[in-house]
């Protein structure tokens, strides 16, 4: 099997994968192979599985898409990747992502772009596109994302593949190179929804070296994500939020979209109407939120300890100067000079306090909903994206373009709500359109069913 994959990675021209190490996969597969043989398997044992470069891991360099860590090889893996291999299953390398997964199409890799498999002159969305192109095309059967404001979520629904962005909390972020540590999510992504909820069971549970890690008294327990697969979903009751239908939502997703509300109907569900009203300042809000967040985070990127350090300096402020000016492309550069501003004394209460507070306001729109003595429904469904896969290039020197983008993906986030994208169709030249499902905290198992009633 891991020969297969390496195969097809190999001959695949998408830029999805930016280490293989055949020898050590090749290892791995041996030794599951070994505990096959001796009866201690797990159900993922053997299976192939490639990390997002986010993933640290002990033998594969990995780089957050930067030149800053180009060279970079941890001394110690993810608690995502030692689940993994606790499982058994079978590392194939590491996969391209946005520079700290910052970005919304790939194109802010420090190692190129990567093609969307369906239609090689799109983007495969971002951040976690090389993990969705690796997916759609047949590359690896399951792979890790990170989702931060939508990573997860839109590359999924661009490359026609599932994933889930489970409850903040969740999964360890223990080895998970930090963007916005308040946001930061990693998760699975794969064909179906079943096999997304196998590799939840191996991925989530309490982990101690994270301090935002769920405990168990909060639902940090090991769950079995696949217990609710095959319910019937009658009665289920769907939001469908207004402001998800509204101006810029692509004619061709929105039909996509209501096409597969339809069917949910004819599966036993109902429609609801609601409303999320602020969702429109989740742009505003999460554009200082996640940058004040990173310009912290990427403060350790020095020059000192490890990454790249620039020759030819003169003092050790010139060193961090150069350092930084050169790791770093330019996306990095701007989300670290939108977070020190919005942190700056004098600036702090007028922005990032503010955008605080629109979150808490954002958070209690869903808990109105899907909660408490109004509640209405049980799960939210609406779009991923406004539109279906860009053209390469056509918004990599538009910024706010890009971020605009993120409009459907950015409150789910913001609120710490499990969220995730199923194929249902095809839009415009053919490319594919995500359904985002969208659950309580702790929802995961509900909407891995849902998802999975649908495929
Ligand atoms: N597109 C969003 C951003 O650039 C989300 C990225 C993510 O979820 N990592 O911040």
């Amino acid at each position: 099997l891991a020969t297969q994959f390496l195969d097809r990675i190999e001959k695949s021209d998408l830029n999805a994968f930016l280490h293989v190490d055949r020898a050590l996969t090749l290892a791995q597969a041996a030794e599951a192979d070994a505990r096959i043989a001796a009866g201690t398997a797990t159900p993922l044992t053997g299976v192939p599985i490639a990390h997002k470069d986010i993933f640290v891991t002990q033998n594969w360099r990995s780089t957050a898409g930067s030149k800053m860590l180009a060279n970079y090889v941890s001394p110690f893996d993810a608690t995502v990747v030692e689940k993994f291999r606790a499982a058994g299953m079978v590392t194939l390398g590491k996969l391209n992502c946005d520079e700290f997964a910052m970005g919304s199409a790939n194109e802010n890799s420090a190692f190129g772009p990567v093609k969307n498999p369906w239609d090689k002159s799109a983007v495969p969305g971002g951040s976690s596109g090389g993990s969705a192109a690796a997916v759609a095309a047949r590359l690896a059967p399951g792979v890790t994302g990170t989702d931060t404001g939508g990573s997860i979520r839109q590359p999924a629904a661009f490359c026609g593949i599932t994933g889930i962005k489970p409850t903040y909390g969740r999964v360890s972020r223990y080895g998970m190179i930090a963007f916005a540590s308040s946001l930061d999510q990693g998760g699975p992504m794969a064909q179906t929804a079943e096999d997304c909820a196998l590799l939840l069971n191996a991925m989530a549970g309490f982990d101690e070296r994270d301090s935002t890690s769920l405990t168990p008294e909060l639902g940090g327990v090991d769950e079995d994500f696949t217990r609710e697969l095959g319910q019937p979903l009658t009665g289920l009751r769907i939001g469908v939020p207004k402001e998800y239908f509204g101006e810029g939502l692509a004619k061709d997703v929105e039909d996509a979209v209501r096409a597969a509300l339809a069917k949910y109907v004819e599966l036993g569900a109902t429609l609801v109407d609601i409303s999320l009203p602020n969702t429109a300042l989740s742009i505003p809000a999460y554009y200082m939120i996640a940058p004040a967040e990173a310009s912290s985070n990427l403060s350790r990127f020095d020059g000192v300890r490890f990454g790249h350090r620039a020759d030819g300096y003169k003092d050790l402020q010139d060193m961090y100067r150069k350092t930084r000016a050169e790791g770093f492309g330019a996306e990095v550069k701007r989300r670290i000079m939108v977070g020190t501003y919005v942190l700056c004394h004098g600036y702090y209460d007028a922005y990032y306090l503010k955008a605080q507070k629109i979150r808490r306001l954002i958070a209690q729109d869903f808990e109105k909903v899907l909660n408490g003595p109004d509640a209405v429904c049980d799960v939210i469904m609406g779009p991923v994206a406004p539109t279906v896969a860009w053209d390469l290039g056509d918004k990599s020197d538009d910024p706010v373009a890009a971020y605009l983008a993120d409009i459907y993906t950015l409150s789910t986030s913001l609120a710490g709500l499990p969220g995730m994208s199923i194929p249902v169709g095809f839009g415009a030249k053919d490319r594919p359109v995500g359904l985002q499902i969208i659950g309580k905290h702790f929802g995961e198992a509900k909407l891995l069913n849902v998802a999975h009633a649908y495929q």
